[in-house]
């Protein structure tokens, strides 16, 4: 357990971080990480590392997420591994660029693995309190933030303030018809703060989400249904972590029934989500029991994943069924589930409504543009997800510390990771439900692969100070023991008969076959490379897979380079930031005032302002180098 700080009547931070979620968790870690002296400040320091909704971390899109995280030294992976307890690499049947690690957690474990994690780390204090305002200098050139004003009226100074208080602005959960004000279930919402954000004139909407009533384990009958065992061994998803200990367990399926979903249909009037009760916009991707049967009329079941929340945790999360419907239907609803019909309900599921600010507010750091200094991460910028909040408070965090201590910003582009997909999409297309990341945001997935996020991200954190000594070596030794293996199979090459005698079928046309185009084109691993030349030695099973994946994808990749140069060169046309896009002639109204209310920071993140047409963009282009070449900001024709 974390010792939560006295904060002294005159202390100074560098970073101040609000909430103790994933997004803070990352947040304060990696401010911390670069040096800056940082306070952690949230509402109850025991629930710091809470996992709010499901007990699970990753997945498709999200597991690459994770894996970048960990590739930038941040904490998430290695806790996940800590308190996972079962791993599951999806859709492992298909192309590395879209396998998705996975792990369901224990939930008692990753709270305490992320305490301990943050326990560790130098140059940060943990408050509890409740920050209920934020104190903004305006002087004539500059709106800044200054300092934080906890509960009890105490201000704190800082040089930067990375807010992430997640679904806690003017939370709203509903039950059926009953609906309390809170952030999370048994929590306070932040209205205080939600105000602060409204003063400072922030653009905001409404956004809902849900969650599914908890069941007690020891009363489903799991006799008649489908076990699901986790992988064998446990994939981990830290480059750090080298074996899973944690003891691993099966989880069960079962579905909906035909009478499930009559229950529903004749109590949806009863929903808040029907009865108009619930006015913000939910997930599309990870509907309700509700939603799904009037949205798929068709399917007469829904699957439901029970998985367990802890080894020494009785209760089980019923991934599927997300409701808001009243109590006692959830009750009978779990009547008519196999497995479930006599299933005790622990807590009832509910759906929670709140604040949210348009992320188009934020640059490419999460920063706001209306206010130097305060930066924004996690589920209050329009996104849903631990991984989502984490990969956002990691980037903010590292941002903030280097506005305060001093240095160029710290950004990835969607050519380096999803961390620059998610970023990007969330600054330039704003968000109309909660954002949830998949692969198929990614432009260049066969470079963004889960498997290769150290070695797009790991060097780029360690040129910027963001690594620590441990990782570093450990990325240092891996990428020397690629080389060498690589220049070792590059050098190594079979005549056709030559492969024949190993089992290979070649054509018979007198060209030798590399060591690595027999990995690409002929379906072989790098074991089956070792028996055929035992002088490569011992080749490490992470350092094989890379080899395998830059064989399997050679061609596309190459391809794949040229886009991304291409993209890159659009992405180094910046535009001033003064640049006054409502005075471009030739552009419609909208696209000058989606340009204008967008901002973006250079040609390439223009263009992807919806609704930008490629003859905008041109034009565009011709207006920002007129106006470098005359040093004019405020060009009015082209
Ligand atoms: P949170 O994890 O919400 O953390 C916010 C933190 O801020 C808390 O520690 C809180 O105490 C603190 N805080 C708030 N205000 C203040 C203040 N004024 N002063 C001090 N501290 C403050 N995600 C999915 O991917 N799938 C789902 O199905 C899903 N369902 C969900 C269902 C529910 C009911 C909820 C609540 C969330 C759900 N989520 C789901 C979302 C997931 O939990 C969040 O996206 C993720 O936790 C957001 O992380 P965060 O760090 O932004 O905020």
């Amino acid at each position: 357990m974390i010792e939560a700080t006295t904060i002294h009547r005159d202390a100074i931070y560098d970073v101040i971080v609000i909430g103790g979620g994933h997004a803070g968790c990352e947040a304060a870690a990696a401010s911390a990480r670069f040096g800056a002296k940082t306070l952690l400040v949230t509402h109850r320091v025991e629930t710091i590392g809470e996992m709010s909704c499901n007990p699970a971390i990753g997945g498709l899109g999200k597991g690459h997420l994770v894996r970048e995280i960990d590739a930038l030294d941040g904490l998430m992976g290695r806790v996940a591994d800590a308190a996972g307890i079962q791993f599951r690499v999806l859709n492992r049947r298909k192309g590395p660029a879209v396998r998705g690690p996975r792990a369901q957690a224990d939930r008692a474990l990753y709270r305490c693995a992320m305490q301990a994690a943050l326990s560790e780390i130098g140059c940060l204090d943990i408050a509890e309190s409740s920050v209920e305002d934020l104190v903004i200098s305006t002087s004539e050139a500059r709106v800044e933030v200054k300092a934080v004003v906890l509960s009890d009226g105490q201000k704190v100074e800082a040089g930067a303030v990375v807010l992430t208080t997640g679904t806690f602005l003017r939370g709203l959960i509903h039950v059926g018809d009953e609906s309390v004000r809170a952030g999370r279930v048994g929590e306070p919402p932040a209205l205080g703060l939600a105000d602060t954000l409204e003063r400072l004139g922030f653009r905001r909407g409404r956004l809902k989400t849900g969650t599914p009533p908890r069941l007690c384990g020891s009363t489903i009958d799991y006799g008649s249904l489908q076990e699901q065992p986790g992988d064998d061994p446990p994939v981990p998803f830290s480059y750090l972590t080298n074996e899973i200990k944690t003891p691993q367990i099966v989880c069960h399926i079962t579905g909906t029934t035909e009478a499930s979903h009559a229950l529903i249909r004749a109590n949806l009037e009863r929903s808040p989500m029907y009865s108009g009760q619930i006015e913000g916009v939910g997930p599309r991707y990870c509907p309700s029991i509700e939603d799904k049967v009037v949205r798929f009329e068709e399917r007469n079941t829904h699957q439901i994943f029970l998985e367990p929340e802890g080894l020494d945790d009785d209760t089980v999360y019923p991934n599927g069924i997300s409701t808001s419907l009243p109590q006692d239907v959830q009750l009978a609803l779990l009547k008519t589930i196999p497995g479930l019909e006599t299933a005790k309900m622990v807590r009832s599921g509910y759906a929670i409504e709140y604040d949210y600010v348009d992320p188009r507010e934020l640059g490419p750091t999460l920063e706001t543009e209306k206010v130097e200094r305060l930066f924004l991460a996690g589920q209050i910028n329009g996104t849903t997800g631990y991984e989502e909040a984490a990969a956002q408070g990691l980037m903010a965090g590292v941002n903030a510390a280097i506005r305060v201590v001093g240095g160029s910003a710290f950004t990835i582009d969607r050519a380096a990771g999803y961390v620059g997909v998610l970023i990007d999409d969330l600054i330039t297309r704003g968000v109309d439900e909660p954002y949830r990341m998949f692969t198929s945001r990614a432009e260049y997935r066969l470079t963004l692969r889960a498997d290769n996020a150290d070695r797009r991200l790991t060097g780029l954190g360690m040129q910027r100070g963001l690594v620590g000594v441990e990782r570093a070596k450990a990325f240092e030794a891996k990428s020397e023991a690629l080389k060498l293996a690589r220049e070792a199979i590059d050098s190594l090459s079979l005549t056709p008969s030559q492969a024949r005698q190993h089992g290979i079928t070649v054509n018979r046309d007198g060209s030798r076959r590399s060591a690595f185009d027999l990995l690409g084109g002929y379906g072989l691993t790098v074991t089956d490379l070792m028996r055929i030349w035992p002088q490569l030695g011992d080749v490490t099973a992470d350092v094989a897979e890379q080899i395998e994946c830059d064989a399997h994808y050679r061609g596309y990749l190459a391809r794949q380079e040229t886009d991304i140069r291409a993209f890159r060169r659009d992405e180094a046309l910046s535009i001033p930031p003064e640049f006054d896009f409502l005075g471009v002639e030739g552009l419609s109204n909208e696209q000058r005032e989606k340009l204008a209310a967008v901002r973006p920071a250079t040609i390439g993140a223009a263009a992807r302002v919806p609704g930008v047409t490629p003859a905008a963009v041109n034009l565009l282009l011709i207006h920002v180098r007129r106006s470098e070449l005359s040093g004019h900001q405020l060009p009015k024709s082209a």
